[in-house]
């Protein structure tokens, strides 16, 4: 991107844009060469400015919340990555006697929902207690855990298209699938809302605290890494079950190593670079495909340049 377009791009964001900025310090395994820009914007007009700017020019663009499920390899990013962070309101809409409805912008964390859920003793959102992503990117990736989705509390995803328009899409309008809302390229989450139950806090406090600490003997979270490297072959087959059985935890390649606690996470002992990790996923693949006849297929996104 050249000056020109950097000076007007910069002019275009009220909130943060770095420029030549390492893709490492925004995602939680720690790896990712340059992107080109990163930009925040605040509001979704400037969203929807920056969009068209983008595809004015020509320039590709990715959406980011979290960067928690996320390899940028160590070429980079030639483009602009668009964190959501910055759209982050969160409100609760009365829905009767017995429901409520929890709107959230997509750079809302799950664990700010969690815990307001908790506090305002609403039920539905305790499975993502400890999924340490953005509502954008939860509902981009239909995160689950301990048998629930985000498709099974969703009820509306605001959808920002390439004109800059928002469509309101209602679940039964979306391609949820395991891991996956399927959505066109260039398309981005800007905002969900989820419908909760009024529930009993203590009971709500006690599920929450016991997904804690279940998830906190499974995964090895004092490292850094991206969550599960794999999706479960059909969906219910625990990929790191068969990692583990084919003997392939500890296995480590520069400092990315497979965890020894739990064989569906690679962990980044220090300074791991991108190409490590997918050397370490090449590999399980390979071995997988040779003696289980399993092609396992990624749920982390990778993406950038060699
Ligand atoms: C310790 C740990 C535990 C985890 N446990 C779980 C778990 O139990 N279950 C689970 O499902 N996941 C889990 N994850 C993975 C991850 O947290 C989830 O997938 C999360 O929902 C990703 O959100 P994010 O904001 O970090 O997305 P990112 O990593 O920033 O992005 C992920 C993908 O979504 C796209 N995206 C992000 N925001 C938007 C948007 N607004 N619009 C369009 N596309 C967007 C990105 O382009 C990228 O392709 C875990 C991760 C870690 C590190």
């Amino acid at each position: 991107m050249d000056t020109t377009l950097r000076q007007k791009l910069r002019n275009m964001v009220s909130g943060k844009v770095l420029f030549d900025e390492p893709m490492s310090r925004h995602t939680s395994i720690g790896v990712g060469g340059i992107a080109d820009a990163v930009v925040w914007p605040e509001r979704s007009e400037e969203l929807s400015r920056i969009i068209h700017f983008l595809w004015q020019f020509q320039i590709p663009f990715i959406p980011i919340g979290n960067g928690t499920n996320l390899i940028v390899k160590d070429g980079g990013y030639k483009g602009t990555v668009i964190s959501m962070l910055g759209l982050n309101s969160i409100s609760l809409v009365e829905r009767g006697p017995e429901q409520v409805l929890l709107h959230a912008g997509a750079g809302a964390t799950l664990s700010e929902i969690v815990l307001l859920s908790e506090k305002r003793s609403l039920s539905g959102m305790e499975f993502c207690a400890g999924i340490p992503g953005s509502v954008g990117g939860a509902v981009k990736m239909n995160a689950g855990a301990w048998g629930n989705e985000i498709k099974d509390v969703v009820e509306t995803v605001g959808l920002m298209i390439i004109s800059g328009e928002i469509l309101d899409s209602r679940k039964d309008d979306l391609k949820f699938v395991y891991r996956n809302l399927d959505i066109s390229e260039g398309t981005i989450i800007v905002d969900a809302s989820f419908l909760l139950a009024r529930g009993v806090e203590e009971q709500i406090h006690a599920r929450i605290n016991e997904i804690l600490g279940k998830r906190k003997n499974k995964h090895p979270l004092e490292y850094r890494n991206a969550g599960s490297i794999f999706k479960n072959p059909n969906g219910d087959i625990p990929a790191g079950r068969i990692i583990d059985e084919l003997g392939l935890k500890g296995i480590q390649i520069g400092s990315a190593k497979i965890s020894e606690k739990h064989g569906n996470f690679i962990v980044n002992l220090g300074n791991a670079k991108a190409s490590d990790i997918i050397a370490l996923i090449d590999m399980i693949k390979t071995k997988v495909n040779k003696e289980r006849g399993i092609m396992l297929q990624t749920e982390v996104m990778i993406v950038g340049e060699d």
